[in-house]
């Protein structure tokens, strides 16, 4: 399938914390920066960009100087709250370098189940895009607790993103990872796992190559990840799912270069239009 992204207007970029913090618990500076390239680059160029970031956890811990994270939630949430502040003040400066302005989102699941406060987050968001200004949207990890409460959590920030995708009429997801792409089966099990570059649609087979039907374990996030493509194809939108550790590989990526893995249906929002 070739790829073609030309006609995109919106796009959301979901970043994860394997993107921003290295293995040592240091702040990844190199990436931090691609992501500041690139969006402002894209922005510049009229495209809208949202960016999704996890990362509070992991700069909370690198400010306060541990090296784990603790078992306790409300000292998860601590951390995290210390750590989004740290997190956010580095893109001002980042995106700073760039000349673009960013601000910041937090939302929890509640906000995007009422209409009245979904339609209030849809307009600033629209504002800002319009001011092109880049919402930089987390969970708000002071209220929202762990993935078992379904009153306030989202899940994950894969899900969120599609979710923010969906709501702002995004034509395209951008997913970075700490892997290439969906292989066929895990790689990190198996040497012979082989990338798969373009998904037309979410089939039994694809669930299976990320673990299988109700499997929790030695799954990584992936399945999450095909979940969100499943929301985007629901959506009429289209999803690349890439490996963050050259964001500016994303401008490659939308000139139409085969990096990564194509979500998108042989008939998609565009065509529809
Ligand atoms: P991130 O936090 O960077 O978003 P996740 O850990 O959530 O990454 O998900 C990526 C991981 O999913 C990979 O590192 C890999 O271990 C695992 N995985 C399981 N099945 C697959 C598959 N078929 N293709 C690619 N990765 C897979």
């Amino acid at each position: 399938m070739k790829r073609n992204f030309e006609s995109i207007k919106r796009l959301v970029i979901k970043v994860g914390t394997s993107t921003l913090i290295l293995p040592n618990g240091k702040i990844n500076l190199e990436s931090i920066d691609g992501l500041a390239f690139v969006i402002s680059t894209l922005m510049n160029r009229g495209v809208d960009v949202i960016l999704v970031s996890s990362g509070a956890m992991g700069f909370g811990l690198n400010v306060l100087d541990k090296d784990k994270r603790p078992k306790e939630i409300d000292q998860q949430q601590a951390i995290s709250s210390v750590g989004q502040v740290a997190m956010m003040s580095l893109y001002t400066q980042m995106f700073n370098h760039y000349r673009t302005t960013v601000s910041q989102v937090l939302l929890t699941r509640d906000v995007v189940e009422y209409p009245e406060s979904l339609r209030n987050v849809t307009n600033s968001i629209e504002s800002l895009l319009k001011m092109r200004i880049v919402p930089i949207i987390n969970e708000n990890d002071a209220i929202s607790v762990d993935e078992m409460d379904h009153q306030t959590k989202f899940g994950d920030n894969d899900r969120l993103s599609a979710v923010v995708a969906g709501f702002t009429q995004a034509d395209l997801l951008i997913m970075l990872s700490d892997i290439d792409g969906l292989y066929d089966k895990n790689p990190n099990i198996y040497d012979d796992a082989v990338l798969r570059s373009y998904v037309p649609e979410i089939t039994e087979e694809i669930w299976q190559s990320a673990g299988g039907a109700g499997s929790k374990f030695g799954t990584g996030g992936m399945r999450s990840k095909i979940k969100s493509a499943q929301m985007m194809f629901d959506v009429g939108g289209q999803m690349i799912l890439m490996n963050g550790k050259d964001p500016r590989q994303m401008l490659k990526a939308l000139s139409g270069e085969p990096i990564g893995t194509y979500f998108a249906s042989e008939v998609t929002r565009d065509d529809n239009h």
